[in-house]
């Protein structure tokens, strides 16, 4: 099966994390595959500008994985960079470049020959045979999948905001974080610095995947905070979901799913308890806020045997949802997320 795309093993092969025989198979795929040789590229382009940036604002240690250690020159060279970066993101009304990829993309309902100017207002649209991929001015790209549309809006300063009205687009991202927005139908994707994809449903639901680094994902009165290895979606009625990581138990997706939908759903919230692993921690984190309060002692205990409160701290405080609590705790359980405060 030496053939097999070796997709999936690429963000662990960049970490480290892989097996002798699993680094093996992936160093000899990368050699005669050239396509995920692109995507390592892609990737590997993500991972080099996390480890630059400040720990706080990008990394995405876990307490379920050993420790990362960001190699960075000095605190002065960095704050250069982010000054830097955003004196070159300043311009909101420059327009980006488009390129086609494969197929015939539509710019403004007229096909991008090889690469077309992409004003702020305007649209991209592939059809199921074409993809284009948006040049974010050397901080990274955005590839825009087969049947999808994607429009350029005018930004804030220091700023790029696209807006993915259907289909899937697949982002690699390098800037300092919160200078990368994606709209989507029903809720708002900001980036922290990472590889991410972004698609909609045909139930008009997003669906949020992250690769690397992490990313907000904002609706009107929900956000969650989606790290590297998890996903989140978001639909009209219930608002933005709670993010469930790729490797969870199907029950516990399942019922943390079915608690997104119910939050009185007390039979779901048992299984969502039962099947939580340590590595679930910040699942149950955001579940605290959105179920009601007589049922957070039980979540709050789970929580506490796989992270311990953090000093100062107190679970009657966690209950009634004192926000320096919820954040010391959530900042135990993810340390990038230190970059929100
Ligand atoms: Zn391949």
């Amino acid at each position: 099966m030496i053939n097999r795309h070796v997709s999936t093993l690429l963000v662990a092969y960049l970490h480290n994390e892989l097996t002798e025989g699993e680094k093996l198979r992936v160093c000899r795929h990368l050699k005669s595959c050239e396509q995920c040789r692109e995507e390592y590229r892609e990737l590997a382009s993500v991972h080099r500008a996390l480890k630059f940036m400040p720990e706080a604002a990008v990394s995405t240690e876990i307490t379920r994985k050993p420790p990362r250690y960001w190699n960075y020159t000095s605190v002065a060279a960095v704050a250069t960079v982010l000054v830097l970066a955003v004196w070159l993101w300043y311009t909101p009304d420059r327009p980006l470049t488009v390129a086609k990829l494969q197929g015939s993309p539509l710019l403004e309902g007229k096909p991008v020959v090889e690469i077309g100017r992409f004003e702020p207002g305007q649209c991209i649209q592939t059809d199921g045979r074409s993809a284009a991929q948006i040049d974010l001015e050397g901080k990274g790209h955005v590839n825009v999948k087969p049947n999808s549309e994607v429009q350029l809006v005018q930004a804030q300063p220091n700023e790029r905001r696209l807006k993915l009205m259907k289909g899937m687009i697949e982002a690699f991202v390098s800037t300092p974080p919160r200078m990368f927005v994606v709209e989507t139908p029903t809720a708002t994707a900001v980036d922290m610095g990472c590889a991410y994809t972004l698609a909609t449903e045909s139930d008009g639901a997003t669906r949020l995947h992250v690769r690397l680094g992490f990313v907000i994902l904002q609706s009107k009165v929900m956000t969650s905070i989606v790290p590297e290895g998890a996903s989140c979606r978001s639909e009209a009625k219930i608002g933005v979901g709670t993010p469930i990581f790729d490797d969870a138990s199907p029950d516990f997706r399942d019922a943390v799913q079915r608690l997104d939908r119910n939050n009185f759903d007390e039979l779901a919230l048992s299984q969502t308890v039962a099947g939580a692993r340590k590595e679930d921690a910040l699942t149950l984190w955001h579940l605290v806020p959105r179920i009601p309060p007589y049922n957070r002692t039980a979540l709050i205990q789970a929580l506490r045997r796989m992270v311990p409160l953090p000093e100062g701290t107190t679970a009657k405080e966690m209950s009634s949802l004192n926000p320096a609590t919820l954040r010391k705790w959530r900042d135990a359980i993810l340390p990038s997320a230190k970059a929100l405060n």
